[in-house]
């Protein structure tokens, strides 16, 4: 059956990867359906005439929808973003803040199979950072931190199968994870090219900046 989430992608006429495992497989309704709900199968995007506007606007609609940020969080994140942007490349800046958080970490670990399911499995205060129980999905993380399965929480058959699947081979190389401590590191700050999804950062950022 076919979620909401799937309707985002079919709208933004790319894959988002919003649903975990569906989105790598035949299962994926944007391989059956790839035209927006409720157009034709006929339809072609490349009729759709978006003004500089609404490109802006779609690209970050497309951005708040992939890491689930709230329109207030996310303008609260480009501000800060944006104050910094005379000492560095706002586009890394915004990528680093983004990806760091730490929810995200736990999804690029493959600790969850959506960024949804991380969100909840941090607020269910399942991890400990540098060695404190947290259970607020958006701190912030820095390279260096240390990030561990609580003890009680490897005993659930939820963490047993995820890590007996856990490829370290599919973790990006900015974070490392070990298999015997249950340690995840932040291990270096995370590129824009490694976020797998294409995204125009400054047509967010003008759109922000109107
Ligand atoms: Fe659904 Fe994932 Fe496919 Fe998007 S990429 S349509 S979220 S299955």
């Amino acid at each position: 059956m076919q979620s909401n989430v799937c309707k985002i992608c079919r709208r933004m006429g790319e894959k988002l990867f919003l649903k975990g495992e569906k989105c790598f497989s035949q299962k994926c309704p944007l391989l059956r359906k790839p035209y927006p709900p409720g157009k034709s199968p006929q339809w072609r995007r490349t009729r759709e005439r978006l003004s500089e506007y609404g490109k802006e606007l779609r690209e970050a609609q497309k951005f708040k929808k992939i890491y689930g940020l709230r329109d207030k969080q996310f303008k609260k994140i480009i501000k800060e973003v944006l104050k910094r942007r005379k000492q560095e490349n706002v586009s890394e800046l915004l990528i680093k803040r983004i990806e760091k958080t730490l929810s995200n970490v736990i999804f690029r670990a493959g600790l969850a199979k959506s960024r949804r399911q991380a969100k909840q499995l941090v607020s269910h205060g399942h991890f400990l950072l540098n060695g404190r129980r947290v259970d607020v999905p958006s701190i912030q993380t820095k390279v260096g931190d240390e990030i561990k399965i609580r003890d009680e929480s490897l005993k659930k058959a939820y963490f047993k199968n995820i890590l007996s699947l856990l490829k370290e081979e599919e973790m990006p190389s900015w974070l490392s994870f070990d298999k015997k401590t249950h340690i995840l590191k932040v291990v270096r700050e995370p590129k824009p090219e490694e976020i797998g999804v294409k995204i125009d950062i400054p047509l967010i950022l003008s759109f922000y900046s109107r």
